[in-house]
């Protein structure tokens, strides 16, 4: 049998400037491109998932990519048992799950006298790349950042010759200028929408990064928090279900199901946090303000755990991305890594005004705002807030060490 090297594409759908395959391709092998989709995450899924059908769309643009469905270690099994695979490659992905499943398969080569390389692609640094001087990670992010920054020189943002870039989306260079001015307006269209070609790996992070180093410190900072949660959760992986701060398991959330339905659904009676969550709703896109107001909203005002949050932006983002979505959750509900404190309470009213100054955004999403049709604030603001208080006091006051 023809000796051969995989490359198994995951989260890297692209031809340009991927690592793993451009090593892959160093090899002289003949390559087999593969891609799998992961039966165990298919199922948990709706039948007509939009990201799905995203990666089924740019898996078919990957010329001579063979698809498999079903449990990846028994892909696996099969086509070490049915080829002659000398080597795999295949760039990191840093979730449990995914280590997990990459150590099953390599314990599979290993077996079939295969070498099996994971290579590094999706962040710019990784793992234990960006430690504290006594080689722990870093629980903060600034020092994180500012560490960060001083690694960072013209290689690590070097381009791999793996391939001629296919549609890749357009980098707008004004938009990335006007960045740090109007990145939080929810009435403008001032963010660059790269969420979900980070996330599937259509866009090339490096690439990303260059454009930013060169136009906007602060829209390279939001890539940084994007590599920093990475490395959070492959350090401090129970995050994905506990708070990274354990005293918050203190908390006795009031978990009110029918008041999560209608935050859910957009019906609050808070023109702002119901504009978010319509926009989630109806595109699987919200702006990065109102992701904060209406998570801030779910957790201080409704005391609901910020784990309800976060599966259900899970389940509707396009963009959804486990590092950042848990890191980002626990963010607002004050628990996580580097957290906002707790007693930051947003007020709704004036988030609207200072970030929705035109009244835009909520009027395309709750038009019938201001009117006898829409309903009253499900809580009062500051009821709310100093209940918030009060229970967050209590919890961390008694909370285990
Ligand atoms: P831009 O503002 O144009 O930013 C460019 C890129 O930088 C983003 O695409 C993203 O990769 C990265 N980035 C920006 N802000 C952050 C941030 N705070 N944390 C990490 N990376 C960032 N981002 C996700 O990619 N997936 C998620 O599941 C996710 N869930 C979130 C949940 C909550 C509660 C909050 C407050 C934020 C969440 N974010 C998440 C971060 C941020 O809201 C999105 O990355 C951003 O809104 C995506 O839109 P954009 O591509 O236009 O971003």
């Amino acid at each position: 049998m023809n000796p051969l090297c995989v490359f198994w594409f995951r989260r890297d759908l692209r031809l340009e400037d991927n690592h793993g395959l451009y090593l892959a391709l160093k090899s002289g092998l003949t390559i087999l491109p593969i891609f799998i989709f992961d039966e165990r995450i298919l199922r948990e899924l709706p039948a007509r998932d939009a990201r799905v059908a995203f990666i089924r769309n740019r898996v078919k643009e990957l010329p001579g990519v063979r698809v498999f469905t079903g449990e990846p270690v028994k892909v696996w099994a099969n086509l070490f048992k049915n080829h002659n695979i000398k080597a795999v490659f295949c760039n990191e992905d840093y979730e449990p799950y995914a280590i997990e499943r990459d150590r099953k398969v390599a314990a599979l080569a290993c077996a079939a006298g295969a070498a099996f390389h994971t290579i590094k692609d999706q962040v710019i640094f990784a793992k234990n790349e960006i430690v504290k001087d006594n080689g722990e990670p870093y629980r903060v992010f600034t020092p994180y950042s500012r560490a960060w920054l001083r690694k960072l020189n013209p290689q690590s943002l070097k381009p791999f010759k793996s391939g001629t870039a296919k549609p890749a989306p357009p980098i707008n260079k004004v938009l990335i200028r006007n960045y740090e001015k109007q990145r939080n307006r929810m009435d403008l269209d001032a963010t660059s929408h790269l969420g979900i070609h980070l996330r599937f790996g259509t866009v090339s992070i490096r690439k990303i990064a260059q454009a930013a180093k060169s136009l906007s410190p602060t829209f390279l900072k939001e890539l940084i928090w994007r590599d920093f949660f990475m490395q959070t959760l492959f350090h401090f992986p129970h995050t994905v279900n506990e708070p990274f701060n354990p005293k918050y398991k203190n908390i006795r959330w009031r978990n009110n199901k029918s008041e999560f339905k209608k935050w859910c659904e957009g019906k609050t009676g808070y023109p702002i946090v119901d504009a978010g969550m319509r926009e989630l709703n109806a595109t699987g896109f919200m702006h990065n303000r109102a992701r904060m107001i209406t998570a801030s909203f779910l957790t201080k005002h409704l005391l609901i755990d910020w784990r309800w949050g976060e599966r259900d932006f899970a389940k509707k983002l396009l963009d959804f991305e486990l590092a950042s979505n848990v890191g980002n959750w626990q963010w607002v509900a004050g628990c996580g890594c580097d957290a906002a404190p707790y007693f930051r309470v947003f007020n709704p009213a004036l988030q609207a005004k200072k970030f929705d100054p035109s009244g835009k955004y909520v009027k395309k999403w709750v038009p019938e705002a201001g009117t006898s049709q829409y309903p009253k604030p499900m809580v009062d603001h500051e009821f709310a807030r100093r209940r918030a208080l009060t229970e967050f006091h209590r919890a961390l006051r008694t909370g285990p060490a």
